[in-house]
Order: structure tokens, then sequence, then C-alpha cells
């Protein structure tokens, strides 16, 4: 039988079952499907394909999903670190956001933020930020997955002046990208204390009919508790639950600051965990408790935060920051086995999306959105447990080869649909510019 692509690998990782690992073994791939996993003397007798990849030493994982990020944040990396949430916030980040965001400045960061995902094996991003449209249309363009934010605040930006325009400009981008095979929309009510009650009931009554995701950060900091309790008398998460928002289609983003009670009645909603544990870290936010979350069975997914407060869009790291910190939390080196956290960065991120029928794993039928990593390096080599070795030992830049729906994107660790150099030389002009305006507070030149 003549299909497109045969890839040859010593080892392929379906994630679903969780733990399973085929040796020499390859992926057939057809019309952008996955075809058939089978053994690799099998595979060579069974199909001719008219593209071949030997891929000896290495793992075949499925494509990698951030499942929370600010994706044009980028061009922000480094603009201001080791400080707190709300200072980070309310004196940085929001002032260099109205000064520089436009039209340019979000598609120069998504594309940005594109390489950087690609070349580092995410297939797929959930995000949330102005102009979704433009984030959409260049990382449709790159041949990338993503679900983009239908953004809603009750103050100003340069996206929209008031919740109901919010709103009105993100069903005009659910209905542009609508039967679109690589984008998606959710709901992204930005946090608790910026999106009031009216909003966030209409927008629960839309994303119930339309059948799509409503993606927020829940319960990030203490302060945000304080604020709940003081503006509204209650807990975010209580005010959320009134407001008929727990239910499978939340991504409830961080979740550091938890009492039993309410984790388990979250439990109960079906609601999912968007797990940052880089970002977490860095802006001293909070622990999310993971072992405890698990245990209870919520979906657990995994993101990197924008690129302003991580400050990368590494997946590799970030699950390896995930089974570490859990471990450290719950006391117990057992917790959140590498088998699961690649779980997490993959087919749990695809559930929490709502596309866990189409990519988060390899089986047959599922779209081909596959990741190559070379295990056969200096620093990745004994290889006794493949899994392990991926998440403990291993990273981005052993990632060789991506496929997006059989279209090959990184070829060789090359981008195949990006102008690398381009991007680049955009990203330093941007440099330049908001290099030279930069006027914080805090802000310390050198
Ligand atoms: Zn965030």
């Amino acid at each position: 039988m003549e299909i497109d692509t045969l890839i040859h690998a010593d080892w392929v990782i379906p994630v679903e079952p969780e733990g399973r690992l085929f040796e020499d073994y390859s992926v057939a791939i057809d019309a952008g499907r996955i075809l058939d996993i089978l053994p690799t003397a099998m595979a060579r007798q069974n199909y001719r394909a008219k593209k071949h990849h030997e891929l000896p030493g290495h793992a075949l994982i499925p494509g990698l999903i951030n499942a929370h990020t600010h994706s044009a944040m980028a061009l922000f990396r480094g603009l201001a670190d080791d400080l707190p949430l709300m200072t980070w916030l309310h004196e940085y980040i929001w002032p260099a956001e109205k000064r520089w965001i436009d039209e340019e400045f979000i598609h120069d960061g998504t594309q940005l933020a594109v390489a950087e995902m690609l070349r580092g094996g995410t297939t797929c991003f959930n995000d949330m930020y102005f102009f979704p449209d433009i984030t959409a249309r260049v990382t449709a363009t790159a041949g990338m997955r993503a679900t983009v934010g239908l953004i809603v605040l009750d103050f100003p930006t340069i996206w929209a002046d008031d919740a109901d325009a919010y709103l009105h400009k993100g069903l005009e981008v659910h209905d542009q990208y609508r039967n679109h095979h690589l984008i998606r929309t959710a709901f992204a009510p930005h946090a608790p204390y910026s999106v009031s009650d009216p909003p966030l009931e209409r927008m629960r009554v839309l994303a119930d009919e339309l059948e799509i995701p409503v993606h927020m950060h829940v319960h990030e900091t203490r302060d945000e508790i304080k604020q709940g309790l003081q503006q509204h008398g209650n807990r975010p998460l209580q005010r959320l639950s009134d407001l008929g928002l727990l239910s499978p289609s939340l991504l409830a983003v961080h979740m550091t600051q938890l009492e039993d009670s309410e984790l388990t009645d979250f439990a109960l909603t079906g609601a999912n965990v968007v797990h940052c544990p880089e970002s977490n870290l860095k802006l001293a936010s909070g622990f999310c408790p993971l072992a405890r979350i698990d245990a209870l069975g919520v979906n657990i997914a995994l993101g990197t935060d924008s690129p302003a407060s991580n400050n990368d869009l590494d997946m590799f790291s970030e699950m390896r920051s995930a089974a570490l910190l859990a471990k450290g939390v719950a006391g117990d080196a057992s917790a959140i086995p590498a088998e699961k956290v690649l779980s997490m960065a993959t087919i749990n991120g695809a559930r929490a999306l709502g596309l866990s029928n189409e990519i988060g794993s390899l089986l047959p039928g599922k779209a081909a959105d596959l990741v190559a990593v070379d295990l056969g390096s200096p620093d990745t080599l004994p290889v006794y447990h493949p899994i392990s070795q991926l998440i403990y030992a291993s990273g981005r830049d052993k990632v060789s080869n991506v496929w997006i729906a059989g279209r090959q994107v990184v070829k060789d660790a090359v981008l195949t649909t990006l102008n690398l150099e381009e991007i680049l030389l955009r990203t330093r002009k941007w440099q330049a510019k908001i290099a030279k305006t930069r006027e914080f507070p805090g802000y310390k030149p050198g």
C-alpha cells in the first residue's frame, strides 16, 4: 500500500495507554493522519511511502500541548524579573502593554513564540491575549495548532473598551475560525479580580451554546483570595461556582491556593487544572498541590504561562519542573512519575481543550502531530527507561523533527514554515525600541 510518510524510530511512546513503550516501531501517516503503528520490519513490508524517515536512537512522542500561555508576550521576555505578581503586573507589564501593543507587536511576538515552541516540540498552545485574530493567522500560517483565547476584561485596552465589546469582538474571531482545521477558540476571562459577574454570566451561556472551553487564571496568589473576600465576600472559586462556571469546559490555571474542602468540591465538577510550575515558582505565587489534585481524579494539563514570567516556552523543562516540584510538595518521591507528567503535557492538555479525539496521543485515526527526540547524545545515554529519560535527562534541544497534521514543520532542528532570520531581525528591532524607552518606577539601567 502506498502512503505519504513512514517514520522509523527506536522507541514509539503513544501515551495512551500511559507508560506503553514500543521498541523498533514505525508510524505510518497518510493524508495528515496516523494510519498505523507497527513493528518496523512489518512496516517496511506493508507500506511503500513517498517519504521515509530513519531515526535511530530517537523516541517518537505526541506533539506537546502548552495549555496556558500569552504567546505574543515573547517580546517582553526578560523585561522585568524578580518581582511579585501584582507589582510585576501593575508597575511593569500593564504599562508596557499600554505603550507597545498593536497589531504589529502581536504579529511579531506570536511569530517569535511559534518559532520557539515548534523548535521545542510544542505543536499546540492555548493562548490568552489581545488580537486573537492575529495570533490565529500567524499560527495557522506556520502550520501550527492553537486554541486562541477570546479575552475578556472589565477595563479598556487596545483590543476593546468594555466587557461587551470584548465579547462581541471575541465572537467575531470565533466565527472567522469556526471550521479551521488548526485553530480553535475558547473564552478567556482574564481572572476573578479583573472580570465582574455580568460578563462572566453572559460568557457562560455563550460558551455552553458554542461548546467551547473557558480559560481563566484561578487562585493564582494569596492576594487574589484576599481581594475576592474583600470585594465579593467569598473566595474566587466559590464565586465561580455560584456563577455556574465550574464545569468540564473550564480550564482553571494555576490553582495554588486551595483548601481541602474546595478542592474536593472542584474535583466533583469535572473542571480541569492547568499547572504552570515555573511561573508559580518565579513569581512566588504558591505551590499547586499536584499529587493531591491528581489523587482526586482531576484532569491536569501543563502550561508555561507567558514568556515574560517563565521566561521561556519550553514544555520539556516544564515537565521536569512539574515532576520535581510535585515530589517536593508532596514529600513523596513516587508522586507524579515521568509517565504521568508526559500525559499531562499531551493527552491531558488535549482533553482540557476538548480535542482528545484529534490530538494528544499516537493512535490510528488521530492527527499526525509527532515529535522526534534524539536520545543518542552523551547527556541522554545510556537509555534504560526512555520515558524517564525524556523527562529527567532530555530537553527541547534534543527535538530533531516535528510534524503537525502530517506536515513536517521542523526538519533536522530547522523550521520549514517560518523564516527564522527574519523573525530574529524583527525581534531585535523591537528590543531596541522597547529598551530605549522603558520608563518604570523600579527600573535600574544596566
Ligand atoms: Zn497566565
